[in-house]
């Protein structure tokens, strides 16, 4: 019984699912004795040196209408400082600072005024780079302009917000447990960072922008992953509302075939280097197919077996730069590269056996996926994302054909979703 539960609980589609779930989470409490300039220390921070950016940020509740000083301090001397005003409401507090000499110590001190708040999820660290593909290049005050949009802190700052600075501080009264139900913070799960961010009317702004066909009226991506990691990563010189189709299926495909934690999970846990810096230097820092010598910031990871064929990134991703990975779009190796001495040297550096590599099929584990939930992915994807793994599945496997298969298993479902495609057609 134990492990049938727990097979369960590790199928793919109940964390698909996961990103429509509201979850609440336990806030600090604290009451001051004194009413007036009551301070919150930070110290106990983590460790960074000369040319890390230094970043702090959580989410506060304050009792009243009040503002807030906030002050940075390495070796005990002020470097960094700031007010803000706050409302009687979850209030987003952070920033980035570069660290241009080295420090023993840094210490982060809120000034607030008045008798209660509440605290959730302050914490601190430096910047991974590796969230932000085009801050490449940029300088660290650049980066820290870059990153310090009110609206986004401390989200873009990519802190771990489950892991809190515990403050030790015997001055004041605190406690870890909310007292009513109000109390509570509503949290969502993005699908590209996994981090638990808060939602809903108690906090000034979402971390998700609102979403009508969504279970929780919220997209499933936070609204900082949707800037750094997908707007500008796939479409650079478009703003978020004129996404053409292509991409709206390319970004739904990869979160169907959960990349984005795929991502994370193939990220060196030694020295946390990411999957596009490995690719990167296994190919000697050059396009695998042109040949031409790559930065870093100028490489794409191209899959190697196609992503519209529901292949997702994986460790044996290829290293191209960005004409020939345009050139090769959806097409197998087999038929892109057509040279046999070039497909063996391509199996050779990414570790993938030549009988693979060379096959035109799709990824039998991600199609189970799919038909063992077809009806969920039929209400859940935008329609044209549907008729495109169909379109590619039938292509590659006559006999499967995921609408015959959709219709026999729910037909409202496969009516709603060829009316969705029909309506399509018209606009
Ligand atoms: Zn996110
Ligand atoms: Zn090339």
């Amino acid at each position: 019984m134990r492990r049938l539960a727990k097979t369960f609980r590790k199928d793919d589609y109940s964390s698909f699912k996961d990103y429509q779930e509201i979850s609440y989470d336990e806030v600090f409490v604290y009451d001051f004795s004194n009413p007036h300039t009551n301070r919150l220390v930070y110290s106990e921070l983590s460790k960074f040196t000369k040319g890390d950016i230094f970043s702090f940020g959580g989410y506060i509740f304050p009792k009243t209408n009040t503002y807030i000083q906030i002050s940075l301090l390495f070796d005990d001397h002020v470097v960094h400082s700031y007010s803000q005003p706050l409302n009687v409401l979850w209030n987003r507090i952070g920033f980035c600072f570069p660290c241009s000499v080295q420090y023993q110590t840094a210490k982060v001190i809120l000034t607030i005024n008045c008798d209660q708040l509440y605290t959730w999820g302050i914490t601190s660290g430096t910047i991974d780079l590796e969230h932000y593909e085009i801050l490449d290049g940029l300088s660290d005050n650049d980066i820290c302009s870059a990153l310090n949009l009110p609206h986004l802190m401390p989200e873009a700052l990519y802190l771990p917000h489950d892991s809190i600075i515990i403050m030790p501080n015997p001055s004041m009264s605190s406690s870890y447990t909310s007292r009513t139900k109000e109390d509570f913070i509503p949290l969502k799960k993005c699908s590209y960072c996994q981090r638990y961010l808060p939602i809903g009317e108690t906090i000034a702004s979402s971390a998700f922008h609102h979403h009508k066909a969504k279970v929780t009226g919220f997209q499933n991506e936070c609204r900082s992953c949707k800037k750094w990691r997908i707007n500008d990563y796939f479409n650079p010189d478009r703003s978020s509302d004129k996404l053409n189709e292509s991409s709206i299926i390319t970004r739904e495909r990869k979160i169907l075939l959960r990349e984005p934690e795929q991502i994370i999970e193939l990220k060196d846990r030694e020295t946390g280097e990411g999957l596009k810096s490995q690719v990167w230097k296994r190919f000697g820092k050059k396009c695998f197919n042109c040949g031409i010598p790559l930065l870093l910031k100028d490489v794409q990871l191209d899959h190697t077996r196609p992503l519209a064929y529901l292949w997702p990134i994986d460790q044996y991703a290829t290293c191209l730069c960005s004409t020939c990975n345009n050139n090769k779009h959806d097409s197998f190796p087999i038929d892109f590269y057509q040279s046999e001495e070039k497909l063996r040297k391509l199996s050779q550096i990414t570790g993938l056996a030549y009988d693979k590599l060379v096959q035109k099929d799709v990824c039998e584990e991600q199609l189970q996926r799919i038909l063992a939930n077809i009806v969920y992915f039929a209400n859940n994807l935008d329609a044209r994302t549907f008729r495109s793994i169909a379109n590619k599945v039938i292509e590659v496997r006559p006999s499967v054909d995921l609408y015959k298969i959709l219709k026999t298993t729910n037909a409202n479902a496969y009516n709603d979703l060829m009316t969705r495609l029909n309506e399509r057609k018209d606009s």
